[in-house]
């Protein structure tokens, strides 16, 4: 039995039939932008494997962070014990964020990361005095993870809180931003949202949303003027403002951090994908003296503290990724691919079968105007040699910043082939 057979019948994949699954293609290996798979085929990544792998595959600097760590030590628990990764790491991220952001958690994973960044809100509330603030307020569209805390954020249909009724804490639900990125705030876009602020003040305890770009809900690109008015109607209800930045940080929206685009600054905030280059699976919940103090001013602890907290080898190669980064450019890669992906994709906007092209930062979208069938679009992509994951009605890209010219064509040009499989 070759791996893809036993794999289909044992191995889940991510939102999959165990019955009957979609094709998987088996890799091999991975360099740069390019993933081997099993039969020597070579393919150009277009994906980062969601959002992560923003400086290539098989980097030799993030290889050697990590052997040099496991030389030392691979992991040790967190309790009673701290060591100079995570130490490394967290001086980074807080002198890369926005000040007061400089009280750092570990987890093990983006979906965690807004756990904590949840509990760190109800607990502050509590400590404080205000125990009846215990609900979130979200808009639609969004996506926060795959936990039970973060799914009663994520969008109640694309989220399929169906499918959950009764399980999920039931949250408040503001429209998703209408206005588009880079224009003005349309008139009464706020509304809803300072509506359900007003009516539930008292039992709110935080708005929790992806700024300025929507990913997985949706790949939606709002209004930095909507995030700017959101983050001011929270303050003047002091409802705490939690920014999941786990897909839009560290640079893919053109800025370090997409809410610079509003000059906002949350009072939590969370980070995880890209921040060890995509090695392997890490979150950061940061949060402000203010928060953190509330917490345990009267002798309160934060309730969380997982067996992998601070990993070693994920911490080291954490560091290491944002040192990369910032000495990258990443600035003028992200502008250049942004530039290019709005040239080619263009070609796009009068295809029978799309209803949108948008391009933010390092990320281009084709909206479809129907369900793109995965499985027809990936056969077709993979043997165009590139990999690009469609989903809905999306066919989209964020490729790792060192991509070529020639290679981001290739993958703009692919998105024709996918959507030559729906015609
Ligand atoms: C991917 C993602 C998460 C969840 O991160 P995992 O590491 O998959 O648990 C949360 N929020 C956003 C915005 C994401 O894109």
């Amino acid at each position: 039995m070759d791996l893809s057979d036993f794999d289909r019948q044992h191995i889940w994949h991510p939102y999959t039939s165990m019955t009957d699954p979609l094709p998987t293609y088996t890799v091999e290996s991975a360099r740069g932008v390019r993933i081997r798979l099993s039969d020597g085929r070579e393919l150009i990544d277009g994906m980062s494997s969601w959002w992560s792998v923003i400086h290539g595959y098989n980097h030799p600097a993030l290889n050697e962070a990590v052997r040099g760590q496991l030389a030392r030590v691979a992991h040790v628990m967190f309790g009673g014990f701290t060591h100079g990764p995570a130490v490394g790491l967290a001086r980074r991220l807080v002198e890369m964020t926005p000040a007061p952001l400089d009280r750092v958690f570990f987890s093990d994973s983006g979906s965690v990361a807004v756990e904590v960044a949840i509990k760190m809100a109800l607990q502050y509330w509590s400590a404080t005095g205000r125990p009846g603030r215990r609900r979130l307020l979200t808009i639609r569209g969004g996506y926060h993870g795959d936990t039970l805390g973060a799914m009663s954020v994520c969008d109640p249909v694309s989220g399929m809180h169906s499918l959950f009724t009764g399980a999920l804490p039931r949250q408040l639900f503001a429209p998703r931003p209408r206005t588009r990125f880079g224009q003005p705030l349309e008139a009464g876009d706020l509304d809803q949202l300072e509506q359900l602020l007003d009516q539930h003040q008292e039992e709110i305890a935080a708005l929790i949303l992806e700024p300025v770009v929507q990913g997985a809900g949706g790949m939606w690109f709002y209004s930095a003027d909507w995030l700017a008015g959101a983050a001011q109607l929270c303050r003047a209800h002091d409802v705490l403002l939690i920014a999941d930045e786990i897909a839009s940080g560290f640079g893919r929206t053109g800025r370090l951090f997409a809410c610079e685009h509003a000059g906002a600054v949350p009072d939590i905030l969370c980070l995880g994908k890209a921040l060890t280059g995509g090695y392997m699976s890490l979150g950061a919940t940061l949060t402000t003296p203010r928060i953190a103090e509330g917490i345990s001013g009267a002798g309160g602890v934060l309730m969380h503290g997982p067996t992998f907290m601070a990993n070693p080898l994920a911490t080291a190669v954490a560091e290491r990724s944002m040192d990369l980064l910032l000495e990258s450019p990443w600035q003028s890669r992200v502008r250049a691919l942004q530039s290019q992906m709005e040239l080619e994709l263009a070609r796009y906007r009068d295809h029978p079968l799309v209803a949108d092209v948008r391009v933010l930062g390092g990320i281009g979208v084709v909206e479809t105007t129907r369900t793109v069938p995965v499985a027809r679009a990936q056969r077709a992509l993979v043997e165009a040699g590139i990999w690009l994951r469609p989903f809905g009605s999306l066919i989209y890209m964020m490729p790792p910043y060192v991509i070529e010219a020639a290679e981001l064509s290739r993958l703009t040009a692919g998105v024709g082939a996918a959507l030559d499989t729906m015609l």
